[in-house]
């Protein structure tokens, strides 16, 4: 991993503060506010997009709101005196993971990626892969009649076109298109594995479509469908900009900032 040792300049015979700016929206990126502000020598700041109505705040000082693209994330870089960019966005978020990379590298900074690992496919799953919504769309058609769509509120306007009935999981509702018949159930992880089968069961759910988010939040669903032998339609994650340094977990990201002091 890249050491951003370099960026602590020695100032009156003090180790300076960096501050690093988290950009959020996943609980890797809260636990990472929470261990960096237990450490000495950083002072953060998280940043929400401001998508979600009641979000989950991280400790420390929250700004909310995009920056106005990759260029208004350079200025502010500059205007608020960031050191280091970590990036915990989700692994789908891809319009700010690339304007993260282009404006910290614009301004010569250190960012970090951490992406949380895919999930992986067990005996008795009946998975399918797909590059994007639209390939799941065209994909679902062919699956069964009762659809349980767990990809958050972005993305459903892509199966307003089908046909089949669809069950719509999200954390706010969906804006846009959706689908001719639907139903929404607005709920917020984690859910158990128990419950997850016996909501595929009571709805009569055929086939269930998810994005490869990874993680333990929302991952009981893929368990109730391998317990029922549902098919799943799984999303693969939009690429990591060209060069990006990744790591995968929080453990990771606190043995960066340890070595930084
Ligand atoms: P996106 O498509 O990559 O980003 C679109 C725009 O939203 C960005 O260009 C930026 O606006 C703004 N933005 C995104 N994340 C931001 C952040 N952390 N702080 C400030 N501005 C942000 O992102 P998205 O897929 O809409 O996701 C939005 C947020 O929800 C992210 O923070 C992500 O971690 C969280 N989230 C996303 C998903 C998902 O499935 N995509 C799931 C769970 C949580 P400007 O260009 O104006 O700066």
């Amino acid at each position: 991993m890249r050491s951003f040792r370099k960026l602590r300049h020695h100032s009156g015979g003090r180790w300076a503060v960096l501050k690093i700016l988290i950009l959020g929206g996943t609980r890797e990126a809260r636990e990472i506010a929470d261990i960096a502000s237990g450490e000495r020598g950083f002072e953060i700041v998280s940043s929400l997009a401001g998508r979600v109505r009641e979000p989950v705040l991280p400790v420390g000082a929250v700004r909310v709101g995009g920056f106005g693209g990759a260029d208004g994330l350079r200025k502010w870089l500059a205007g608020n005196g960031i050191g280091a960019v970590i990036d915990a966005t989700h692994p789908f978020a891809g319009g700010i993971t690339a304007n993260a990379a282009w404006a910290a590298a614009e301004s010569g900074l250190p960012v970090l990626h951490v992406r949380r690992h895919g999930w992986s496919e067990q005996v008795g799953d009946r998975w399918i892969r797909v590059p994007d919504l639209a390939a799941a769309a065209e994909t679902v058609a062919g699956l069964g009649e009762r659809v349980f769509l767990t990809i958050g509120r972005q993305g459903v306007a892509a199966f307003a076109g089908s046909e089949q009935w669809f069950l719509i999981r999200a954390i706010d509702p969906p804006e846009g298109a959706v689908p001719a018949r639907h139903e929404v159930l607005l709920a917020r992880g984690p859910f158990s594995v128990a419950d997850e089968t016996a909501l595929l069961a009571a709805q009569r759910i055929d086939v269930l479509v998810t994005k490869d988010s990874g993680g333990a939040l929302t991952e009981a669903k893929l368990a109730a469908a391998r317990a029922l032998a549902l098919p799943v339609v799984m999303i693969d994650r939009p690429s990591l900009p060209a060069g990006a340094v990744q790591v995968e977990t929080v453990a990771a990201v606190r043995d960066w900032l340890r070595q930084q002091s």
